[in-house]
């Protein structure tokens, strides 16, 4: 599948660079798949922890770029604008198999790919790798939803549950804090696509997430307002409250936490929308979800297990 890096359209930012030269894009990464971090963690949706945790893979590089980031330590940082060089390891089909099969060994109840959609090609060939090698893991789709309906048809056979944000549908906010005013309308596009794709098979599903930014809540009654217009009756709504300020980064973004009454106005729109089933983390403020990828195990001990990590931290 290496063609699709030759003049890279993998993602809307359509950056037409050849990644197999060595050429990196607004990604920042080449035709190399290289992961950050794998982690058995305790802190995405009940479900997909389950009793023995989600097998997330945290691929190094991102085609968003959000101002507020939390893992911006391998999805953003470089050595020119942070000191330090991102961390993270290049891996082979292989390679990325064996961690597979390490998630899968120390009791993971799934595979769970964390922003991936600038690597899709090498991630195919990893989970093929991964199949053949016996992981018969459902697999998880973790992104920002920004994405190409043609990259993600690409998915269409390796995945089973997609967790796409819905991150705004302002394109005011998204020029600001993404560098991508078009965030909106692929984003919509997107998540419609992997209804689709999910509604063709068996046993797939969707969960859309939508992080609530402070100070921002008309976005986050319109990302209600669609999720309940289009896409309610198929997928699921995950609510995220654990926006977290990152020091002497993102200086646009809200530089505070989410409020409480700015989280029981949200709670109360849910009825308004008649929103009824899916997730909602309670009322957090605190640093408890920022990761620190220079650390083998980047949360804390409560939310995740180290199973694999760049040999180079
Ligand atoms: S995947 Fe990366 S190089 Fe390719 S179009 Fe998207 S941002 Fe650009």
């Amino acid at each position: 599948m290496n063609n699709y890096y030759e003049l890279c359209r993998l993602c809307p930012r359509n950056c037409e660079v050849n990644r197999l030269a060595g050429l990196t894009g607004f990604c920042g990464e080449t035709a190399c798949l290289r992961i950050g971090a794998a982690v058995i963690h305790r802190g995405e949706e009940p479900p997909l922890v389950g009793t023995g945790g989600s097998g997330t893979i945290f691929i190094s590089g991102c085609n968003l770029g959000c101002v507020f980031c939390q893992n911006y330590q391998i999805s953003r940082c470089t050595g020119a604008d942070s000191g330090m060089p991102r961390p993270g390891k290049a891996v082979s089909a292989g390679e990325f198999a064996d961690i597979c099969i390490a998630l899968r060994d120390t009791g993971a109840e799934n595979i769970n790919i964390v922003t991936g959609s600038h690597a899709v090609p090498a991630i195919i060939d990893g989970l093929i790798a991964a199949r053949k090698a016996e992981v018969r893991l459902p697999v998880l789709w973790n992104s920002s939803a920004y994405e190409t309906c043609d990259t993600l048809y690409l998915l269409k056979d390796h995945v089973d549950i997609y967790l796409p944000d819905l991150k705004t549908l302002d394109s005011s906010i998204a020029a600001k804090f993404f560098n991508a005013p078009d965030y909106p309308a692929a984003a919509a596009a997107a998540i419609l696509k992997m209804i689709e794709m999910v509604e063709c098979s068996r046993n797939g599903k969707v969960i859309v997430r939508h992080l609530i930014l402070p100070g921002y809540l008309e976005s986050t009654r319109s990302v209600l307002r669609w999720f309940a217009d289009n896409a309610k009756q198929s997928a699921l709504l995950s609510l995220m409250t654990q926006y977290t300020p990152i020091p002497n980064r993102g200086m646009t973004a809200p530089r505070r936490f989410l409020s409480k009454e700015e989280y029981e106005t949200v709670i109360g729109w849910l009825d308004d929308f008649g929103i009824e089933e899916g997730f909602c983390q309670e009322f957090v403020t605190g640093s408890e979800w920022l990761p620190d990828f220079t650390r083998a195990n980047p949360f804390s001990s409560a939310l995740s297990v180290p199973v694999w990590s760049p040999a180079e931290l």
